[in-house]
């Protein structure tokens, strides 16, 4: 980092010090930008505004539980950059979620949203609601109140959230169900809607699809595929479902998945029958993944120990890994077993699953290494495509939106990979990926007058 860079970040810290998950993601960027600000000098001034977002908005959320209990609640709505469309990026419903988390996911999606090539800004939002355990009842009335503030914010031209953790197609419903009574009016501020009601065909499957037809890019550039390859997957959500469903498309054995009570080890890989009964374990009966271990012969469950255990999952040997539940899920040392264990790509399918210590790890070893601001953009190009979709008040089929979405991430991973090259970091995917998002940014916001 040069030194005007690094007076960047020094007045990141000094100004929010207790957002150490939203320093991290300003460090990394701020570390590969340096061959793009010599070229472009002037660009710094647009770093300076970068790191702060345009708005921040923060309410409370009131709800009763099904005893009768109120419950109050943090809301957030981070807008991060509008300079190349508008604010979009998801909602995530999370104990853990507070401004340092929103922030570094809302910058994080300045870039990616930049790198797919649509008209789309930067945002992120949610609240520290836990839907675990809760009835229906009560995630709808929590959605509810939480969209009787939100809903001032946002607009198909100005700001369109999206699910993230904890926020499927049932919290989609019910917020723009709410959305639309208060607004008075139908239109596309949501994405990852339901089919019936203005959703596209593929939305839901697109960021485990996009994750891996970016990997298989990146496997391609070694004369490798994912055929008879062996991927271990982490999370078993939304990501983790479609990205082990298009590894078997591609020929590949996925053979774990996790969620926060610990992870299963399928030696005889989880076939498309097995991922169905996960896909109805997670999505309809809202089970724990050791459930699994308890159904197939076979199988080990892992119980998940607090830190500074290690996450036994990455001793997997195998040729890929996918990790898709959350941030700061691989450490230096998990790299280290990954690396020891044979592995020849890491794509992040998360948003920051791999700590700095862990992406250093990776480099230093010639592990292709794509982070989730690249390798997971197929989840908002897909909302984006959505957005295009109730723009036309049409819908496409499902092929036209996979070919779509392909296209997208076959693009992301050349531009990533030839501006990486052309700064003189060949194969690195984090160089590549920051360079070529920010810069569309940048001559955005100078044409503008960095606003
Ligand atoms: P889901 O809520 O559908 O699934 C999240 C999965 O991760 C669950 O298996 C969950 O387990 C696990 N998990 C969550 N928090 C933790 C934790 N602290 N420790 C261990 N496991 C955890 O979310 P998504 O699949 O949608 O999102 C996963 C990741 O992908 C997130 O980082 C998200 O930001 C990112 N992402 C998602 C996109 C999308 O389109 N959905 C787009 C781009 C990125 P449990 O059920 O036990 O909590």
């Amino acid at each position: 980092m040069n030194n005007v860079i690094k007076s960047v970040y020094d007045s990141v810290i000094a100004r929010d010090p207790d957002q150490p998950e939203f320093h991290q993601a300003v460090e990394e960027v701020l570390d590969s930008l340096g061959p793009a600000l010599e070229d472009n000098p002037s660009h710094i001034d647009v770093v300076k505004g970068m790191v702060e977002p345009e708005r921040v908005i923060q309410f409370r959320v009131p709800w009763y539980d099904d005893d009768g209990q109120l419950h109050v609640n943090r809301g957030f709505r981070v807008q991060f950059n509008s300079a190349i469309g508008p604010y979009k990026g998801g909602l995530r419903f999370h104990p853990s979620v507070n401004l340092s988390i929103l922030k570094f996911l809302g910058f994080e999606q300045v870039f990616k949203n930049s790198l797919t090539g649509l008209p789309m800004g930067g945002g992120k939002g949610g609240s520290d609601f836990d839907p675990k355990g809760r009835s229906d009842a009560e995630v709808k009335r929590f959605c509810q109140s939480f969209m009787s503030e939100l809903w001032r914010h946002i607009g198909a031209d100005l700001d369109v959230p999206a699910g993230d953790i904890g926020v499927g197609g049932r919290e989609i419903g019910f917020l723009f169900g709410m959305y639309r009574k208060l607004a008075n009016e139908f239109t596309g501020v949501l994405t990852g809607k339901g089919l019936p009601y203005g959703g596209s065909l593929i939305r839901p499957e697109a960021t485990g699809y996009g994750l891996v037809y970016f990997a298989r890019e990146m496997l391609a550039t070694k004369g490798k595929s994912f055929d008879g390859a062996t991927v271990a997957i982490s999370g078993s959500g939304n990501v983790a479902q479609f990205a082990c469903e298009k590894v078997l498309d591609l020929g590949g054995r996925p053979v774990t998945m996790s969620d926060s009570s610990g992870y299963i080890f399928d030696a005889k890989g989880i076939d498309r029958e097995k991922l169905s009964w996960i896909m109805d374990l997670k999505n309809n009966r809202r089970g724990r993944i050791k459930e699994y271990a308890e159904n197939f012969d076979g199988v080990e469950f892992t119980e998940s120990k607090p830190e500074p255990n290690l996450n036994q999952l990455w001793r997997t040997q195998g040729d890929g890994a996918l990790p898709g539940a959350t941030q700061n899920e691989i450490n230096g040392n998990e790299a280290k077993m990954l690396v020891d264990g044979g592995v020849i790509a890491v794509a992040e399918g998360a948003n920051m699953p791999c700590t700095p210590e862990a992406v250093e790890v990776f480099q230093k070893n010639g592990i292709l290494f794509a982070p989730g601001k690249a390798s997971n953009a197929g989840g908002v190009a897909t909302s984006g495509l959505e957005m295009s979709q109730n723009s036309l008040r049409m819908s496409w089929t499902r092929e036209e939106v996979d070919q779509k979405l392909e296209a997208i991430m076959v693009n992301i991973h050349k531009n990533a990979f030839e501006t990486a090259e052309r700064y003189g970091m060949p194969g690195d995917y984090v160089a590549g990926a920051n360079i070529a998002g920010f810069l569309k940014v940048a001559e955005s916001t100078m044409a503008q007058g960095i606003l």
